[in-house]
């Protein structure tokens, strides 16, 4: 008989998009008249097609493979050295940061799960909250969490409210964790942390010996100048964090897969003796071991998200989902909502209304809108009271959606 983790039992059952997916359904069945009405802006995934630049690499990465004198079979593990150079030159250059610190990968959301295997059990964990759900079910199926409660949260975790209060950037703990998940811009919120607010993180981070895993999958959609869009911008960081970032909302890879991890060689935690490990040794390892490279044509393809061509493209992209972003944030606005978020990230975090919650405004937005949302509570007990809207759509939809909103509210 072969026993199962039974950590995967206490997971809620993928209870958010499930659970839209179901109120969605049950809608157009007793509706179906308004079914073709329906306007999707619930799950963060791109609407526009792929960079010009990047299909025409891919298919010169192709072309390289139906020929014996360039055809390629397995590649390095952490990535061709033409990728990991060029994200090196272009997102880090002058921090401090060499190639080879990054690891290339199909994906963040594999890597910030996958990056538990290299931690020991008994860690304190933090996470914030609202939160991205793969931090926290990653850590349910590791083992580091005891139940759920009612409201979805797990024993064992400390969960770090993000309020209108805070500014949607969690305090610091009062006690001494080890990992801590930041994530800026943040999903959900669409919000994003300042230079001094994240500088306090790192201080908390090296004073308490903790690591901080750090998602930036949006840094591309930050517009203010002054918001750092790695955390090796902040000093002390290379001592204390890892980052991960993606190619899937800047290059809109969410389909074809290419992401990487940022690890300094100066990070460590510590073995069982007491003695430090460098944290990229044991990724590195983990890496060879279970992992055999991004495919080649998609690996040619992110890089060409850093041609000059690429890079004109994929600004053009950020452009119109910030466009977007702003209608989106215009009509709750002067729908008298009130708004966070949208301005230097792809999703708008509303507040619900006096007297609703977020899954009724789920509802609302549902029957009486045709309008998809998120409800807040879905990503964690201190998302109640907000929903949020996520402006990776065309331009049509969105303006649609905006005029429904001053239908709803107005
Ligand atoms: C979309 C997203 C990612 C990117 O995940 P991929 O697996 O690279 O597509 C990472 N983190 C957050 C919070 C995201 O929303």
């Amino acid at each position: 008989m072969a026993s199962i983790n039974s950590n995967f039992l206490k997971l809620k059952a993928g209870y958010l998009f499930p659970e839209i997916a179901r109120r969605v359904n049950a809608f157009t069945e007793a509706n179906p008249s308004d079914a073709a009405k329906l306007i999707r802006c619930g799950i963060g995934d791109v609407t526009e097609p792929l960079p010009e630049a990047v299909r025409k690499a891919m298919h010169d990465g192709v072309d390289e493979q139906g020929n014996r004198e360039t055809f390629k079979g397995y590649g390095p593990e952490q990535g061709y050295g033409f990728l990991r150079e060029a994200i090196v030159e272009n997102q880090y250059a002058d921090l401090g940061i060499s190639a080879d610190e990054v690891f290339v990968s199909d994906g963040s959301k594999c890597d910030s799960g996958n990056i538990l295997d290299i931690f020991g059990p008994g860690n304190r964990i933090a996470v914030t909250d609202p939160v991205y759900p793969v931090y926290v079910d990653t850590n349910v199926m590791a083992g580091n969490t005891g139940e759920a409660d009612a409201n979805g949260s797990y024993e064992g975790l400390l969960y770090l409210p993000c309020t209108a209060e805070n500014g949607f950037v969690a305090d610091l703990p009062s006690e001494k964790v080890d990992l801590i998940y930041l994530c800026f811009p943040n999903n959900p919120t669409g919000t994003v942390a300042t230079r001094e607010q994240l500088k306090a993180w790192v201080d908390y981070a090296k004073a308490n010996d903790s690591i901080i895993l750090f998602d930036a999958a949006y840094e591309a959609f930050i517009q203010d100048p002054e918001i750092p869009h790695s955390i090796f911008e902040i000093e002390g960081a290379k001592d204390c964090c890892i980052e991960f970032r993606s190619f899937s909302k800047n290059g809109g890879f969410t389909g074809v897969r290419c992401a990487y991890t940022v690890i300094p060689k100066t990070v460590t935690g510590a073995a069982a003796d007491g003695s430090r490990v460098p944290l990229h040794q044991l990724w590195g390892r983990r890496h060879s071991t279970k992992f055999n490279g991004a495919s080649y044509p998609v690996q040619k393809g992110a890089a060409a998200v850093f041609s000059a061509e690429g890079k004109a493209q994929v600004a053009a992209l950020i452009e119109h989902y910030m466009g977007n972003a702003a209608l989106l944030r215009e009509a709750c606005t002067t729908a008298g909502l009130t708004v966070f978020g949208g301005e230097n990230a792809p999703y708008v975090w509303v507040a619900c209304p006096e007297g609703t919650d977020s899954w009724g405004m789920f509802d609302k937005m549902l029957n009486q809108a045709q309008v998809v949302i998120t409800p807040g509570a879905g990503f964690g007990a201190a998302g109640e009271g907000y929903f949020r809207i996520s402006a990776f759509n065309s331009r049509e939809k969105v303006e649609e959606v905006c005029q429904r909103i001053a239908t709803v509210f107005g």
